[in-house]
C-alpha cells in the first residue's frame, strides 16, 4: 500500500445527495478496494484510480482548511466520507477523519458516516457525546466471508463488522447499515439478504439498500470477479430483477420489522430528528 500526503484545496465539498450539504473526504483512493466501487470514476488521483486499493492520498491539511471553512458557514449534514472509506487503516495514524468529525460537531453541524472498518468504534466517545447529531452507517454486502473476499478483498470482515455495529448499538449510537450494492448472482440470495436483516434486527439498525449500477472504473475489476465466480448474468440489473430485489427488502423489512430504504429516498434527517424526539 502506498500512501501519498498532499495538500487539498478544500475541506468541505458539495454534495449531489439530496440530504446531504456538505461532504468531507479526508482520503483519495481507499484501500479496501471493493471491485464495484464507483469511487474509481471519481477519486480524481489517476494512480488510485488505476491501481485500485493500492494508492491512498491523504489530506494532510485537512483539518487546518475544515477550521477556517466553518467560520460564518451554514450549518447542515455532513456526508463522512462520500467518496472513500473515512476509517480506512490510514485513519488509524492519521485521524483526521476523527478530528474532523469532533469540529463539526463542536461547531452544530450534523454529521453521517459511513464506513465498512470497525476503526469506527475508536471515535464511540465523540459520537456518544454528540448522539443527537450524528449517525453511523456500516455497509454490510454479504454476511458471507468469502463472497466479502471476492467483491471487498482488503476490507475488515463481514464479522469484524458486525461487531462494530453491536458496539456502537450499545452506545446507543443511531446506527444503519447499508446493504449495497447488491449484485445479480454474486450476493443477491433470500438467503444472503435475510442474514443481514438478522444483523438488523439484534441491533437495531435501519437498513438502506442499493443495487448494482456497473460504473465504467469498476467494470473491468468487476469482470474479473464476475468471471471467477463464473457468472455471467452480474451485469444485468434489469427492472425486474430490481423490482424482485425490493420485494424481498420489503418483505424482511415486515417480517423483522426492520425499517428499509431505498438509496434514492430521503430517510437521513428524519432519522436522525426521529432520535432527537425519542431519545
Ligand atoms: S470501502 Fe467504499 S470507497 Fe472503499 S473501495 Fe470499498 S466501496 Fe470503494
Amino acid at each position: 500500500m502506498k500512501i501519498i500526503e498532499y495538500m487539498a484545496s478544500t475541506a468541505l465539498g458539495k454534495s449531489g445527495m439530496k440530504e446531504l450539504n456538505y461532504t468531507l473526504n479526508p482520503y483519495s483512493g481507499c484501500f479496501h478496494g471493493c471491485v464495484y466501487c464507483y469511487a474509481i470514476d471519481m477519486t480524481g488521483k489517476k494512480d488510485a484510480a488505476e491501481n485500485w486499493g493500492e494508492v491512498v492520498y491523504v489530506k494532510a491539511n485537512l483539518i487546518e482548511l475544515l477550521r477556517r471553512e466553518i467560520i460564518g458557514k451554514k450549518r447542515g449534514m455532513v456526508g463522512i466520507s462520500s467518496i472513500t472509506d473515512p476509517y480506512q487503516a490510514a485513519e488509524s495514524k492519521y485521524r483526521i477523519t476523527r478530528n474532523a468529525a469532533e469540529i463539526l460537531l463542536r461547531n452544530g453541524f450534523r454529521i453521517t458516516v459511513q464506513t465498512k472498518s470497525p476503526l469506527v468504534v475508536r471515535d464511540i466517545d465523540i459520537f456518544s457525546r454528540y448522539r443527537s447529531y450524528c449517525d453511523v452507517g456500516m455497509t454490510i454486502t454479504t454476511m458471507d466471508r468469502n463472497t466479502a473476499l471476492t467483491i471487498e478483498p482488503h476490507a475488515p470482515s463481514p464479522e469484524a463488522r458486525s461487531v462494530a455495529l453491536g458496539k456502537l448499538a450499545d452506545e446507543k449510537i443511531k446506527i444503519w447499515i447499508f446493504a449495497g450494492p447488491i449484485i445479480r448472482g454474486i450476493n443477491d440470495s433470500q438467503d444472503s439478504i435475510e442474514k443481514i436483516f438478522r444483523l438488523a434486527s439484534s441491533t437495531g439498525a435501519r437498513i438502506i439498500f442499493d443495487t448494482y449500477v456497473p460504473y465504467r472504473g469498476a467494470s473491468t475489476l468487476m469482470q474479473k470477479t464476475v468471471n471467477r465466480a463464473g457468472n455471467s448474468s452480474a451485469y444485468y440489473a434489469d427492472r425486474i430483477w430490481a423490482d424482485a430485489i425490493r420485494d424481498i427488502f420489503e418483505k424482511f423489512s415486515i417480517e423483522y420489522s426492520v425499517k428499509v430504504n431505498g438509496e434514492d429516498e430521503e430517510w437521513l434527517v428524519e432519522y436522525q430528528n426521529d432520535f432527537r424526539t425519542f431519545s
